[in-house]
């Protein structure tokens, strides 16, 4: 009677360390995004501008044409601020545009909060500081020339222009080197999102006490993490890339097809001195255990970079279910079979750490800690089965602990025994586990029609399977 009975789908592919084709590339809106930041230039808050000027060179070459067009604005901020920035970006674009600047004695307006926000002064008494200034600083980068004079500019202009070649930028930040275990993500599909968006015109929301935007901080953030996980060969998807509200049903939509879900946030609390990293998982952790691997582990590498040596109480994994009693919407609609979690690193609230999460450095090292997590994670193994035979007796699988590919010498089924559990269309079933060969038993009999077996592993790293269906259907 072979083969009558016997048809296999396993639409759920297991092999999440296999090469899969690559993704559609990230949609990253940086035009929209270009245009808030170089509209930010024009601040009087000291904060805000020069947090814009430090983190325009991280969208490199195209933020020129925004920047070439503040250098016309009536307003000396744009017009200083615009320099400095091009100064970090050299572009032969810039040079006639800065060089007409050069004698443009209009003083930068910035002033700065005292530590406590109480009192407001100017960040810059001296008028020296002007928008002249600014593009004699970036002509010298730019050019590696040196000159005080815009007569002099003009003349070196006119006699280099046509060969002139500007160098290339400066490394944005420090270089990180990925680690090696990070090439076990390869081929992994991750979506990333950044929470917030779309709420700088209401005032007050979410931000510090000196007025530092959650939703921004996170955007940043998002980006240098989805910088790193493209290094290491990840398909990643955001669910945005400026600053734009993105409902959290549809952003949890989003992740359908991934293999992994991370909310990035920061945390807030009326307590001025609050100061904790905590990573969130959906409902328990019995709703979906690889949720809780995950958070633990960005939760543990997170912690490590922002807040070395700190041990938030009960280990800062939580259930979402303590904030709101449905748990977080953007964590609730997530597709059955994407773990996921919310990582809140650190808190805004807190005026010093509010300062530490305008430095776009300490932004990457946040996500730098997320990263790292996610390695870790993948790098001690995701156990799966695949379906090896079925009929409507029996099913037969065969697990894997994940870790088969980079084994060396260790024995080869490394799952707990004790926790195989098998589910048939949603119910538990009693089966028969193998260990010596990694084989599980199921015994039907199965109607006939489509069905869902779920097989739920644990490998020696504690990691435990994801929760993807094997479909198979018995005639
Ligand atoms: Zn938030």
């Amino acid at each position: 009677m072979r083969g009558a009975w016997i048809v296999i789908c396993l639409t759920a592919c297991q092999g999440q360390l296999q090469l899969r084709a690559p993704g559609p590339t990230v949609d990253d809106e940086i035009a929209a995004d270009l245009e808030r930041y170089v509209k930010a230039l024009k601040s009087k808050n000291a904060a805000v501008c020069l947090d814009a000027v430090d983190y325009l060179p991280y969208f490199g070459r195209a933020a020129v044409p925004g920047l070439i067009a503040a250098l016309g604005s009536s307003d000396p901020n744009a017009r200083g601020w615009a320099a400095a920035a091009l100064g970090r970006i050299p572009d032969v674009r810039a040079v006639v545009p800065l060089i007409a600047l050069v004698d443009d004695r209009a003083p930068l307006q910035v002033f700065v909060l005292s530590d406590d926000g109480e009192e407001r002064h100017s960040a810059y008494d001296n008028e020296a500081y002007s928008v002249g200034q600014q593009a004699q600083i970036a002509l010298v980068a730019i050019s590696g020339q040196r000159f005080q004079h815009k007569s002099e500019w003009e003349k070196w202009w006119a006699g280099n222009a046509a060969t002139f070649v500007a160098p290339e930028p400066e490394p944005f930040l420090e270089p990180m080197p990925l680690p090696p275990q990070a090439r076990w993500l390869k081929g992994l599909k991750i979506c990333v999102d950044p929470g917030h968006g779309g709420d700088m015109h209401k005032r007050g929301y979410k931000r510090g006490p000196t007025s530092m935007s959650e939703a921004e901080v996170n955007l940043r953030v998002a980006r240098f993490l989805r910088d790193f996980l493209q290094q290491a060969g990840v398909t990643v998807v955001m669910t945005r890339g400026s600053d734009r509200e993105v409902d959290l049903k549809i952003r949890a939509q989003m992740a359908a097809g991934c293999d992994l879900f991370l909310s990035v946030h920061h945390n807030w609390s009326p307590r001025l001195q609050a100061q904790a990293t905590t990573t969130w998982y959906h409902e328990s952790q019995d709703h979906k255990p690889a949720s809780v691997d995950l958070a633990r582990y960005v939760q543990e590498e997170t912690i490590r970079q922002v807040e070395p040596g700190e041990f938030p109480r009960g280990g800062g994994l939580m259930a979402d279910t303590l904030m709101y009693n449905t748990g977080f919407a953007v964590l609730r609609h997530l597709p059955a079979d994407v773990p996921g979690c919310l990582v809140e690193t650190t808190y805004y609230s807190n005026l010093a750490m509010e300062r530490k999460l305008r430095d776009i450095a300490f932004n990457r090292r946040e996500a730098y800690g997320m990263f790292l997590g996610i390695v870790r994670y993948v790098y001690y193994g995701i156990p799966r089965a695949e379906i090896a035979e079925v009929n409507a007796d029996v099913l037969r699988a065969q697990t894997y602990d994940g870790l088969e590919d980079r084994r060396e010498w260790a024995s080869a089924h490394r799952v707990l025994s004790e926790y195989v559990r098998v589910k048939i269309d949603g119910a538990v079933v009693p089966c028969q586990y193998d260990p010596a060969t990694g084989r599980i038993e199921v015994k039907g009999p199965f109607g006939s029609g489509e069905h869902e077996a779920v097989v739920e592993l644990i490998n020696v790293h504690k990691n435990h399977s994801w929760p993807k269906p094997l479909k198979f259907t018995v005639r």
